[in-house]
This record gives structure tokens, sequence and C-alpha cells, in this order.
């Protein structure tokens, strides 16, 4: 099968997702990567010692039947399914998620006055929002809103809710009627309102396994780091010193690392795409001479001495992911260039985040580690600040003038999981190719 002249930048679920439509048009894509090896965000990675680990905690929430059924094909039907279950922890206590229906345990003090902030703000008639901060007090009021929502944003998203639009929020974020937050209140039999329940992981390999089947619908090219774009010559070079030329151009590629890299893009483009925000992760991997008794999947973690925002627990995804007998977590500490800056090593993270981990109790001494190893994600989340979206629409305005097809959740420059971005590198394609969009949910 022929490339037909196109080509794909990135590696990930976007590049695949366009990759397997163009397969199924008859054209076998090039498709190039900066990394060693293909999967993206979505790669996984053993240990060494028999532990499986991921680019921080990696399930898949798709819904789409054709996409559920892709991603299961690519591990050969071999992935376990259940129910999510994830709970936060808070100053020594552990409560459901999302805590907001779920306040039975906290001190009393507490609870009371998250209770009557809450009926307060539910009476307030038209509240102005002009930023998450607005909405926060808004759905839950002030006592909830700074315990938790507000301290978890800036360890999260690395800026304050002031300075975030809400427009990333869709779905996310819980509102509750009073009666929901009485009853989470009062009862120890905690509700079901979070926004994903059926999960889905691969058996065996990690989460990869949902990638890794669609690996020969391209000529994958690893190692090639892409450093300019010639839309004149619709030429591509790249840092080894290779070069291709395209008839149709797909990138997943981070906008802010896409932009600077085309010859001539106007000043205003590159100014804008410099504007747009990011988190990197730092991943601190951590292995135990003994499994991990705990029931969730994964756990928030609010308290600002306590460097981790979220743990998973490896196990509770797949028995697969840890040596008979042990037990596997990953911790993920949040950065921004804009915001705050990752200036420490690694290897300081990693003590940290064990002392966190022993703090909260998840792992009784250092004795138990049997592993701890960390990975840098330099393209995290992205950040929903005041300056997205107009720095968005200027440069995606610019990619369709000069017709760049751009996808993923770093191309879209959006709030998408792995199914969205496959889903996004096929629209592209068929964008591309000049095809009918595809109708369904
Ligand atoms: C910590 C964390 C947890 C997450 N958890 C979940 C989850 O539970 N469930 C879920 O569905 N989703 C989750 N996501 C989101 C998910 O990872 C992404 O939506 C998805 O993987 C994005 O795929 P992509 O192809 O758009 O981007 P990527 O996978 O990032 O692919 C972009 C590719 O571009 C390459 N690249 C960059 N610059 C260059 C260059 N100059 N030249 C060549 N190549 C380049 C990169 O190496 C990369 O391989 C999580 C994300 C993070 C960060």
């Amino acid at each position: 099968m022929r490339d037909n002249g196109y080509v794909i930048l990135g590696s990930g679920m976007a590049g695949f997702g366009a990759a397997n439509t163009l397969f199924e048009n008859g054209i076998r894509a090039k498709l190039y990567d900066k990394r060693s090896r293909p999967g993206g965000l979505t790669s996984s990675f053993g240990s060494g010692d028999g532990f499986v680990f991921d680019e921080g905690v990696h399930i898949s929430f798709a819904k789409n039947t054709r996409v559920k059924e892709l991603f299961a094909r690519s591990t050969n039907q071999q992935f376990e399914t259940g129910n999510v279950y994830c709970n936060n922890y808070w100053q020594g206590y552990w409560i459901k998620h999302p805590a907001q229906v779920n306040l039975h345990g906290l001190p009393t003090d507490l609870v009371v006055n998250c209770i009557k902030d809450f009926i307060e703000a539910r009476q307030q008639p038209n509240p102005e929002i002009r930023n998450y901060e607005d909405w926060l007090m808004a759905a839950f009021g002030p006592t909830f809103a700074n315990t938790f929502p507000m301290v978890y944003t800036k360890k999260y998203h690395t800026t304050e809710a002031a300075n975030m639009s809400t427009d990333w929020l869709g779905p996310r974020l819980y509102r509750p009627n009073l009666d929901e937050v009485l009853r989470g209140a009062l009862e120890h039999e905690p509700l079901d309102v979070f926004y994903v329940s059926e999960f889905r992981y691969p058996t065996e390999g990690g989460f990869e396994s949902f990638i890794k089947g669609f690996y020969d619908k391209a000529q994958v090219f690893c190692d090639h780091e892409l450093v300019g774009i010639d839309l004149k010559d619709r030429k591509l070079s790249f840092r080894n010193g290779t070069t291709t030329t395209f008839e149709k151009l797909i990138s997943s590629l981070p906008l802010p690392v896409l932009i600077p890299l085309i010859t001539d893009a106007p000043r205003e483009v590159r100014e804008a795409a410099a504007r747009l925000a990011c988190t990197q992760v730092v991943v601190v991997n951590v292995g135990l001479n003994r499994p991990i008794e705990t029931k969730p999947q994964w756990s928030y973690f609010y308290d600002e001495d306590i460097p981790f925002a979220r743990v998973s627990y490896r196990g509770n995804l797949s028995p697969k992911t840890v040596p008979e007998g042990c037990g596997g977590m990953q911790a993920e500490i949040y950065f921004s260039e804009k915001y705050r800056p990752l200036t420490e090593s690694r290897d300081e993270w990693i003590e940290r985040a064990i002392d966190g981990l022993i703090k909260c109790g998840l792992i009784g001494s250092r004795r138990e580690i049997i592993h701890q190893s960390a990975i840098t994600l330099p393209f995290g989340n992205i950040i929903f600040d005041l300056e997205r979206k107009a720095a968005v629409d200027t440069v995606h305005g610019y990619l369709d003038e000069v017709g760049i097809h751009y996808c993923g959740r770093f191309g879209q420059w959006g709030y998408i999981w792995t199914d969205a971005a496959f889903m996004s590198g096929e629209r592209a394609a068929r964008a591309a190719l000049g095809v009918k969009e595809l109708e369904e949910a």
C-alpha cells in the first residue's frame, strides 16, 4: 500500500486514529515521531523487575461502541473491565469521590459549614460567572470550594481558579442538589454520581495494548524530531538530517511546538502559540513487596504539603501489571512553564512523593519499596487559563488557512481523552481525504 503523499506527525492515539482511517481508505501514510518508540502518552513500559507502568494513570472510558471495539481488538479482546471507584484524601480522612456528596466522616464543623454555605450559595439568584472560581463559589459556597477544588486546582492545573475559564468543565465536576449533599453528609453509604462509571484496561502489557494493534497501519518513523516545515516546497525537515515531502499533512504535535517550526508563520500566530499553557507531569512509580489493599483505581489528594495530586493503583487496573504478591502505584506531580516551573530534579521528587505516600499511610515504611523510578511528561494537561481561547482561535484559524489538519489533545488544545484523541485523528484524516464525516453519536 502506498502513502499517496499523506504524512502524519505524532504517534499517539490521534496519529493512529488518522493512520487507521487512511489505511481503511487504501493509504499507508508516513508517520513520524521524535521518540524512539511509538505510542505517545499511551506508551507503557516494563520496569525490568516485573512491574508495568503507564505515562500516569490511563484507563479507557470510551463510550462510542465502534471505538471500544477497535481498542478491544487491539488487545485481542483481553481486557479488564469494572466500575470506576475513586476516593479523596484530605488531612488524614479518606472519603469517596466526588467529595461534595460524600462529606460523611469529615470533621463536624467542616461539614456544617459546607452545608450552610451550600444553601446560601444556591439562594443567590444570578451569580456572575467570570471564571472557574466564581463557578465554584456559586456551585458549592466558599467552605467547600476553598477546602477542596480551589486547592486541588492549584495542584493539578498549577494556577488559581480565578485565572481559569469554565469551558473545560462539561460533566467533570458534579453539581449536586441539596438532597444529595445532605444524604452524603448523613449516610455512610455513598452516592454514585461520578461522571464515568465503567472502565476498560488491557489485561497484558499496560494501556499501550489499546494502541499497539494500529502500529502497522502506517509506515512509522521513530527518532524523527520535526524541526522545520516549508509550506511552499511542501517539505519537512527532521533533526536527524532527513527530509520528506508531503501532499497532505496531519499533525497531532503540540501547537506551541508546531507553529514555530513553520517557515513564515505570521508573528501574531507565533505569539498566540507561545501564550498556550500546558502542565508537565512528574510521574513517580513505586513498587512494593506486598499487595496494596485498597479498593479504588485512583485517589485525589488535596493537602498542600503532599506534592502529588493523584495516585493510581496498578493492581486494581490489571493484576498483570505487578509481580505476584506485590503492589504498584503511580503518583502524579504537576508543573508548568508558565505558572509552576519544574526546578528540582526527578530524584528529589521521588523522595518527596515517597514521604507523602508514607504520610497518608499508603506505604508503611521505605523497607517495603522494591522499585522506585520517575518519568517526566513534557505535555500533560491543557491549562484552560483565561488566555487560552483567543490564542487557540488564532492558531487554528491560521492552520485552517494553510491547510494543515490538526488533531489530538495538543492539536485541538483541549481536555480530551484517548478515545476522543483517536476520533479527532479519524476526523482529521477524513477532512484530508475530503470524505464525508461519520454519522454517529
Ligand atoms: C497524566 C495523564 C493521565 C491521563 N489519563 C487518561 C485516562 O485515564 N484515560 C484517557 O482516556 N486519557 C487519559 N489521558 C489523556 C490521554 O493521554 C490523551 O488524550 C491522549 O493520549 C492524547 O493523544 P495524542 O495523540 O493527542 O497526543 P500524544 O500521545 O502526546 O502524541 C503526540 C506525539 O507527538 C510527538 N511529538 C512532539 N513533538 C514532536 C516533534 N517535534 N517531532 C515529532 N514528533 C513530536 C510526541 O512524541 C508524541 O508521541 C491522560 C493524560 C495524562 C497526561
